[in-house]
């Protein structure tokens, strides 16, 4: 038996000029992720069905919650455009739902096969009675019923129930390719998700500072690498080696600038790989005043050593519901394994809030970082992390 899935796209149903570019990006995205098996992806009418072997539902059921694009999927069947099939497939859609406990319910039904006898009403009405027959515990409630039967009649009849959501926005690369600063924190791989969503495609960098950080802490990054893949279908991971930069920091500026420095360089480092990479924007998971270095003045600061623009989806997002998306994508528990990231050769007791731009400006530029820096970005490694089913959940903390 086939499995058969009703898929709603979003957003792109309001672009006007290029919706279908929008949408050939989303059925190449979905085509690509589920290479490994055979499916079908059609569309009518602006709805997607996607076909494929019931042993490969639960795959295709993974790849559809991970699509940038896809507002929500369903389950559908599809039966012959006769009243008694679709009443039987109606009652088996609420079946499951009456047992988790839905004590409400309407039927929802479209028809745009003008030939079929009964209008929309009609078969709403007639699939209703024949529900509350089969479950007499049940009411029909229209305003706000805990179940909906969706029934379509088209070229054949797909009868689905309320579907499950989808990660919504944009379709993947319609918003080019940026670069995402990846740190082991909480707060970047969300920052990575929400652009990913809105239809950016991304590559990650992060800054390693072995031996002050650990294996590990990599490992931890390629790991919330790997969880950001299974929503953009693959992710390159930029490793730079930012020890000597690291230390030169250390040795060269006053101890509560250091913070701010680092960022500085890290910027320049961005700014060099989008670059020579051809990306279109670097992407931070920053939010307003949540550490020292996070003030308006300081991202104007480490801002001014890139002309790429520098997106902070985070910027005004509460840590609470950082951490809400974070547990909801997957990568919460990724985040709060213990290995430090970047920081750790130095954590001044008063860090920098208020860069004066001018005055830091000069006094960094004549440090001239410029060409160590070049080397840590002439030093990078590159790992390609695939899309799969099953992306990696935390590495085991050791005791
Ligand atoms: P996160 O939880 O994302 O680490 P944070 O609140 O700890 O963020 P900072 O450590 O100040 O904030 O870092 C600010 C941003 O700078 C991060 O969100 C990330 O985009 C980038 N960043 C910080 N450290 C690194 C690193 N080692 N490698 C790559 N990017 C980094
Ligand atoms: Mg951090």
């Amino acid at each position: 038996m086939d499995a058969l899935y009703l898929i709603k796209i979003g957003e792109i149903r309001l672009k006007e000029g290029n919706r279908a570019e929008f949408e050939n990006r989303l059925k190449r995205d979905l085509k690509r992720r589920l290479s490994s098996f055979h499916s079908e992806v059609s569309s009518r009418e602006g709805r997607y069905y996607l076909t494929v072997a019931e042993e490969n539902s639960a795959e295709a059921e993974f790849a559809l919650s991970r699509i940038p694009g896809i507002n929500g999927w369903a389950r559908a069947v599809k039966v012959r455009k006769e009243m008694d099939e679709i009443a039987e497939a109606a009652v088996a859609a609420v079946a499951p739902l009456v047992k988790a406990g839905a004590a409400t319910f309407k039927v929802e039904a479209r028809r745009s096969d003008k030939g079929f006898p009964l209008d929309s009403y009609g078969i709403a009405r007639e699939l209703g009675g024949v529900i509350l027959e089969a479950f007499p515990g049940l009411r029909v409630d229209v305003h706000k019923p805990d179940a909906t039967i969706y029934v379509e009649v088209r070229e054949r009849a797909y009868v689905y129930s309320d579907g499950s959501l989808g990660v919504r926005g944009l379709p993947l690369g319609s918003g080019g390719r940026g670069l995402l600063l990846l740190s082991g924190g909480i707060d970047s791989p969300v920052a990575g998700y929400r652009l990913l969503s809105r239809g950016l495609a991304l590559e990650s960098l992060y800054f390693h500072a072995y031996p002050y950080t650990s294996h590990e802490a990599w490992e931890k990054v390629r790991d919330l690498a790997a969880n950001l893949a299974s929503f953009s279908g693959g992710m390159t991971l930029h490793t730079a080696p930012f020890t000597e930069v690291q230390l030169k920091i250390k040795r060269d500026a006053l101890p509560e600038k250091t913070t701010l420095y680092l960022r500085a360089c890290m910027m320049m480092a961005a700014d060099m790989v989008a670059r020579s990479r051809g990306l279109n924007s670097i992407v931070t998971g920053e939010s307003l005043g949540q550490v020292a270095s996070q003030t308006a003045e300081n991202m104007r600061f480490t801002g001014s050593y890139t002309d790429y623009p520098v997106l902070r989806p985070l910027v005004g997002t509460d840590k609470e519901d950082t951490i809400l998306t974070a547990r909801a994508i997957g990568t919460y528990d990724i985040s709060i394994l213990p290995y430090e990231d970047c920081c750790v050769l130095f954590s001044p007791k008063h860090p920098i809030l208020k860069a004066d731009f001018d005055a830091e400006r000069k006094a960094f530029d004549a440090l001239g970082f410029r060409e160590i820096v070049a080397e840590a970005v002439a030093a990078i490694e590159r790992v390609e992390l695939p899309f799969s089913f099953t992306p990696p959940r935390a590495i085991a903390v050791p005791r």
